[in-house]
């Protein structure tokens, strides 16, 4: 007998979060392992931004702020949700929180029931899943067409709607393929949730992540309809090289942003609070070293994709967003490395960790076998001899 909650027997722990320990752990070991399964930049916070924690710190913000973040952060964002989203959240619409996995928690416990389903399209992130489990709702996995670049329609959509679906979520740019959704896609997903009065939540943390003239469009932008019934979820994390320092927000209808307010103050009261103050100068303080990092990272997704579509078997196009590239290895499953059989991509990943020592995260890990995830937040001599040794180990198979 155990005693533990049979919630907390149910969910899963972070896959990728396991795999980066396992790699950290052969580096202790001095093995050289060249490390592609991060989700996180590998730059570190912008130092303008340091400083602000510092002096605010010094100044005295180290104390509990109110529940939903410092008045004028929310203002700011509510600024520049208009002036770079298009789209008009109020001040008290905006709920800041400790990370946007935290904004995403609080949302789903403001919106979901036990039994209500959640649409969620795969490869996705992992902890979508994990978290509609925890509210006890069913979270509906629909597999996306790779030939649509992992997008879901809105045809899609509609073939799994059942009278208990509440909310679809949606990411663009996305983990783990960087697809983006474009405004047209957006549109026909919109009317279709207008029409069966489905909530929206649009995980837009990937947002500056963007190549190629790519554009990103905020779901919520397009009527005023849809933007009733969407959660924007955007944070610091990606765009501002700030994962650690905790700090996510959501813009949400009124009803829903006072509910998270609420669930918010029961469980961890505020974001920190010089973090709120340092997050208002990476918002309004000089942006350069965000462009810079965007510079790096495209240049890194370049030749990235250019190395990997010279291996043979595997198969590769230029992502336009975040910073991964999602890999069909269905090529090389079946095939043997020293009579040791790939069976699949979990196997692969094994091995590759094992006998290549690049480390990755297997498509299974995002609901869509038959893929790998290769994060290009490294730099550029880790793309490089990584992809060598990814290419010696394929010619190695037989
Ligand atoms: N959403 C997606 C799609 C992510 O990939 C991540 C981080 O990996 C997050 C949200 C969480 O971001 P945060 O660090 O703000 O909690």
């Amino acid at each position: 007998k155990t005693v533990l909650s049979q919630r907390a027997r149910e969910i899963e722990s972070s896959p990728t979060i396991a795999l980066t320990m396992k790699a950290r752990e052969l580096r202790k070991q001095g093995i050289d392992i060249s490390i592609f399964g991060q989700g996180e930049p590998d730059f570190t916070t912008p130092d303008h931004i340091i400083e602000s924690a510092y002096r605010a710190m010094k100044g005295g913000y180290t104390k509990y702020s109110p529940v939903p973040g410092y008045p004028e952060l929310r203002k700011a964002i509510s600024e520049k949700l208009k002036s770079e989203n298009s789209v008009d959240y109020s001040p008290e619409q905006i709920v800041v929180s400790s990370g946007a996995k935290h904004s995403i928690t609080n949302a789903m416990y403001a919106i979901l029931d036990p039994g209500d389903e959640v649409i969620i399209p795969v490869p996705g992130w992992v902890s979508y899943w994990e978290q509609v489990k925890l509210t006890g709702a069913k979270p509906i996995l629909v597999k996306t067409k790779s030939e649509r670049e992992f997008k879901i329609t809105a045809d899609e959509i509609r073939a799994v709607l059942t009278e208990k679906t509440k909310l679809l979520i949606l990411n663009s740019p996305g983990n783990p393929t960087g697809s983006v959704y474009t405004r047209e896609e957006l549109a026909k997903i919109a009317d279709l949730c207008v029409e069966r009065d489905l909530l929206v939540m649009s995980d837009e943390i990937y947002e500056k992540l963007i190549y190629d003239n790519a554009e990103h469009i905020s779901i919520a932008s397009l009527s005023e309809e849809i933007q009733a019934r969407t959660i924007i979820i955007n944070g610091f994390s990606k765009a501002y090289a700030m994962t650690g320092w905790r700090m996510g927000y959501a813009a949400a209808p009124l009803e829903i942003a006072d509910a998270m307010n609420k669930i918010q103050s029961q469980t961890t009261s505020n974001a920190t609070s010089f973090v709120q103050i340092a997050s208002m100068e990476a918002l309004q303080g000089p942006q350069e070293p965000i462009a810079e990092m965007i510079e790096e990272y495209d240049k890194r997704r370049k030749l990235m994709v250019q190395l990997l579509q010279d291996i043979p078997g595997v198969e590769c196009s230029a992502p336009k967003g975040a910073f991964y590239v999602f890999l069909c290895i269905q090529a090389l499953i079946g095939l043997k490395y020293n009579g040791e059989q790939i069976t699949d991509d979990e196997c692969l990943t094994g091995l590759l960790l094992e006998i290549a020592h690049i480390q990755v995260v297997p498509g299974s890990s995002f609901g869509m076998p038959g893929y790998i995830r290769f994060s290009y937040a490294t730099d550029m001599e880790t793309i490089k001899s990584g992809m060598g040794k990814l290419k010696q180990f394929v010619t190695d198979l037989h």
